[in-house]
């Protein structure tokens, strides 16, 4: 099969609102009267971002998901997305599978795919994913403000957990490692908590590379430290067979989470609540916004504890 009959085969579906999707030099979009764009892209390469014995239709979801989750940061409504794919080769059933995984996610979210690039090479996969949100309305990292609380949404350190399982270096009975694994290979994109938090949220972020680090951009930009409660950061049951150090590390800076982190003030503590439960996410104060720069992680008791928690930099490790 060749390049084109692949696309036409495996990626290309009848345009919806896509005044022109995948088949000519460019795709066409009539965007939506007074709305602005909200833009972003992922690249997931194999060994780096996925292993290769990931089931391809995870694989697709969880492409489209990484994308997703930066929308959900800015508050926006996910439209279209491109789509930007490297084989070794041509392999029906992993594109086939592929294909469900991407799509499944795409039409659970009401976006179609407009077009991309396929080229022979080692699997990478890159997506450009287009939203749409009202102007001076995007969640932005550089919002929080002092006395503003931290709340994260979901639970943090599953995916970590997975990952440590598939190297050899913690064990896990078979139904635990099944829900890990389904958190690191099919994470849900918190769209519809990022679209009910604009106006109430004063910045916000998504966690991908681990809570902390992906908090520090929230505080870089905002010019601002924090104070965080760390045996309060929501957890999953699959973490409590763990070493509490090992606990509190996977929280803070498992990775691969795709919750989101945002900060409010305090007075929209219900307002956040009630944007939590219309989108049917759970979502935790975990700490306090301080014009003091930098990170103050306490105990259960209130002491204080050596922030030894690193994030993850594809150059650093
Ligand atoms: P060009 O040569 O102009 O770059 P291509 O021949 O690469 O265009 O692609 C042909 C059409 O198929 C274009 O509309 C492009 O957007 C689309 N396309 C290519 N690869 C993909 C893909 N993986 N998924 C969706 N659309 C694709
Ligand atoms: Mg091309």
């Amino acid at each position: 099969m060749g390049e084109f009959d692949l696309i036409k085969r495996y990626f290309t579906r009848p345009a919806r609102r896509a005044v022109l999707g995948v088949g000519d030099d460019c795709a066409l979009w009539a965007p939506t009267a007074g709305q602005q764009w909200a833009i972003s892209s992922d690249m997931l390469v194999e060994g780096r971002h996925f292993v290769s014995t990931v089931a391809p239709e995870r694989l697709g979801h969880k492409a489209l998901a990484v994308n997703l989750s930066d929308l959900a940061a800015c508050g926006a409504t996910p439209r279209a997305f491109t789509l930007a794919l490297a084989l070794p080769r041509v392999d029906a059933g992993f594109l086939e599978g592929f294909a469900r995984g991407l799509f499944a996610l795409a039409d659970a979210h009401d976006i179609e795919l407009i077009g991309g690039d396929t080229t022979a090479g080692p699997l990478n996969i890159c997506i450009t994913v287009f939203g749409e949100v009202p102007p001076g309305q995007a969640l932005l990292r550089s919002g929080a403000r002092a006395g503003d609380a931290i709340y994260v949404s979901g639970s943090l350190g599953d995916a970590r957990l997975a990952l440590e399982v598939l190297r050899g270096a913690l064990s896990l009975p078979g139904s635990g490692f099944d829900a890990a694994r389904l958190a690191m290979e099919m994470p849900q994109p918190r769209l519809a908590l990022g679209q009910a938090l604009r106006g109430i949220a004063s910045s916000a972020v998504d966690v991908s590379d681990g809570f902390l680090g992906d908090l520090g951009h929230i505080l870089h930009r905002s010019g601002v430290g924090a104070r965080l409660q760390v045996d309060g950061l929501p957890r999953s049951a699959l973490l409590a067979g763990l070493a509490p150090a090992l606990q509190r590390q996977f929280g803070l800076s498992g990775g691969d989470d795709y919750e989101l982190a945002f900060t409010a003030p305090a007075s929209a503590r219900d307002a956040v609540q009630a944007a939590a439960a219309q989108a049917g996410v759970a979502v935790t104060q975990v700490g306090t916004i301080e014009a003091d720069p930098g990170v103050r992680l306490l105990d259960a008791r209130g002491q204080v504890l050596p922030n030894v928690y690193g994030s993850f930099d594809h150059f650093k490790s």
